[in-house]
C-alpha cells in the first residue's frame, strides 16, 4: 500500500509524524506493509524549488494509494502573489488528484463536552454530523481579477458550478446518507444566488433516486445559527465550496477544538487526501503544543475508506477514546482536573492504546 506523505508547515509536520508512528503500529497489529514516500508542498515545498506543488510531488502522489497531509502556508508566505502561495498547492494538488467530495465529519468525544463552547443539554450525547463540501469547483476556482476604477479598485472572483459538478457531489451525499440516518440538509443562498438555484433543481432531481432519504434544504446563514442552536438536527449536511470551509469549520468547534476533525477527499479515481482540517496554526508551531488527533484521525479514515481496514480504524478511535478517558489532553482541549500532555506525547499514548 502506497502512501505519500505531505508534512507541510507550521504544526503540519508535528501532527504528521504522530500520525505517522500510528500508520507503524498499525502495520505492525495488521501484519500489512505501507511504502511511504515524504514529499514537499506548500511553504517547504517553496522554500526548496520555488513553487507550492513541485511536478515531482504531483508525480508521486498520483502514483500512491493515499496521500497524507498535514497543513500548508504561514505569514512567511503571506506577502507571495496569489499563484505561488502555499494554499495554491493546496488547491492544485486537489484538483489534480480529483478529489471533488470533501468528506468531514463532525464528531464528539463524550469525554470532550467540557470543551466544547456549547451547553450540554444542546450537544446531547450522540453528536454525529457529516459535512459533505464540494471541493474542487465554486468561487475558490473561478476567474478571479482586479481592476482599477475611478475612485479605487475592484475586485471579483467568480463562483459557477456546472450540472455535472453538482450531481456527481450529490450523489457521494445520497450514498453517504444512505449509510447513516438518512437525512440530507442541502445548504445555500438561493435567495440570492443563481448557483444556488441551480443546486437545488439538480439536487431534487437525483433525490428521486433515493426516494427512502429524507432532504430537505436551508439557507446558509440558517445553517450558522442552527448548527448553534441544534446541531443534532443535522445528519448529512451537504453544500459548495466556500459554504462547506465555514461550516465545517463551525461545526467542528461543536466538537471542543479545530484540533480534533479530519477530513477526507475522494473522487472517481481510487487515490483519497487525508487531512486534518486544521491549517498549520504558526501561533503555536514548534512548541509540542499541537493537538494531533485530527492528523490522527486522519489516518483512520485513510484506513476505512481507501484501504477498507474498518477494524483497524476502529482501533485508532477506541484508542483515542481510552487515552482521552485517562483524563489525558492537548492544551486547547484541556479541562479542570485532566492531565496536560504535549504533541509527541498524546501521539505515544495513542500508539500504546493501539
Ligand atoms: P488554523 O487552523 O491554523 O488555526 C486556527 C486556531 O486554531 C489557532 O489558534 C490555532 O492555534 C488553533 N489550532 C489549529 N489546529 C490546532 C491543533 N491541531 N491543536 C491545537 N490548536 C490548533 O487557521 P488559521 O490561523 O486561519 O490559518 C493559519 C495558516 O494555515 C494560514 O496560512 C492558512 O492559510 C493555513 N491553512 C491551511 C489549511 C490547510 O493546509 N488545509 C487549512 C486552513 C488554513
Amino acid at each position: 500500500m502506497k502512501l505519500a506523505v505531505i508534512k507541510g508547515d507550521g504544526i503540519g509536520p508535528e501532527v504528521v509524524n504522530q500520525a505517522v508512528k500510528v500508520i507503524g503500529v498499525i502495520s505492525k497489529k495488521y501484519k500489512c506493509n505501507f511504502q511511504y514516500q515524504e514529499v514537499l508542498m506548500g511553504g517547504a515545498a517553496i522554500d526548496e524549488t520555488g513553487v507550492p506543488l513541485p511536478d515531482e510531488t504531483i508525480e508521486i502522489c498520483k502514483n500512491s494509494d493515499a496521500v497524507l497531509l498535514g497543513a500548508v502556508g504561514g505569514p512567511k508566505w503571506d506577502k507571495i502573489s496569489r499563484n505561488l502561495r502555499p494554499e495554491a498547492g493546496l488547491l492544485q494538488i486537489r484538483r489534480q488528484l480529483g478529489v471533488f467530495a470533501n468528506l468531514r465529519p463532525a464528531i464528539m468525544f463524550p469525554q470532550l463536552k467540557s470543551a466544547s463552547p456549547l451547553k450540554e443539554e444542546i450537544l446531547g450525547n450522540n453528536l454525529d454530523l457529516m459535512i459533505v463540501r464540494e471541493l474542487t469547483g465554486g468561487i475558490y476556482f473561478g476567474e478571479k481579477n482586479r481592476e482599477d476604477i475611478e475612485c479605487g479598485k475592484k475586485a471579483w472572483d467568480i463562483m459557477g458550478y456546472s450540472t455535472p459538478e453538482i450531481s456527481r457531489i450529490a450523489k457521494v451525499a445520497f450514498e453517504i446518507a444512505q449509510k447513516r440516518n438518512k437525512k440530507i440538509t442541502l445548504v445555500d443562498k438561493s435567495n440570492v444566488l443563481e448557483n444556488s438555484r441551480l443546486w437545488r433543481e439538480v439536487v431534487s432531481e437525483i433525490a428521486k433516486e433515493y426516494p427512502h432519504i429524507d432532504l430537505d434544504y436551508m439557507y446558509v446563514d440558517n445553517a450558522a445559527m442552527q448548527l448553534i442552536r441544534n446541531p443534532n438536527q443535522f445528519d448529512v449536511i451537504l453544500t459548495g465550496n466556500m459554504f462547506g470551509d465555514i461550516l465545517s469549520d463551525e461545526a467542528s468547534m461543536l466538537t471542543g477544538s479545530l484540533g480534533m476533525l479530519a477530513s477526507a477527499s475522494v473522487g472517481e479515481n481510487k487515490i483519497g487526501l487525508y487531512e486534518p482540517i486544521h491549517g498549520s496554526a504558526p501561533d503555536i508551531a514548534g512548541q509540542d503544543k499541537a493537538n494531533p488527533i485530527a492528523a490522527i484521525m486522519s489516518v483512520a479514515m485513510m484506513l476505512r475508506y481507501s484501504f477498507d481496514m474498518e477494524e483497524a480504524a476502529k482501533d485508532i478511535e477506541n484508542a483515542i477514546s481510552k487515552v482521552l478517558d485517562k483524563g489525558y489532553r492537548t492544551v486547547d482541549i484541556m479541562g479542570d482536573g485532566m492531565i496536560e500532555v504535549g504533541t509527541e506525547k498524546m501521539g505515544e499514548l495513542i500508539s500504546e492504546k493501539i
